[in-house]
């Protein structure tokens, strides 16, 4: 009964695969990120080179930071505005007024009344 063994490309005394002796590891360390969301990401990166002030959470998305307690973005969160708060912006209280007015006008001609 064959037991199906085949043994190809590997003969008895050849060579062990050697690395180029001339090659030297580039030394490495290894930077931690964290995102607002508390994803840690670890990177490896060539030890002369600056660590990035962010990376991108592969996770979320969000920018991350070496800080975990600071991580980046949390101040650049726009707090929420409301619609009122963005016609604000761009209008004076005075032009609010007038444009009320106006529209109240225009509606009152539209029901007919007057
Ligand atoms: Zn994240």
């Amino acid at each position: 009964m064959p037991n199906g063994h085949v043994i190809r490309g590997a003969r008895v005394g050849s060579a062990p695969p050697r690395l180029p002796e001339r090659h030297q590891p580039v030394p490495c360390r290894s930077v931690s990120y964290w995102c607002r969301n508390g994803h840690r990401t670890d990177i490896r990166i060539v030890a002369d080179v600056t660590a990035p002030t962010v990376w991108d959470c592969p996770r979320c998305g969000l920018p991350a930071g070496p800080d975990a307690q600071d991580p980046p973005g949390r101040t650049r969160a726009e707090p929420y505005k409301t619609h009122l708060a963005y016609v604000k912006e761009r209008r004076t209280d005075a032009e609010g007024e007038a444009i009320l007015a106006e529209a109240l006008a225009a509606l009152r001609n539209r029901r007919g009344g007057g």
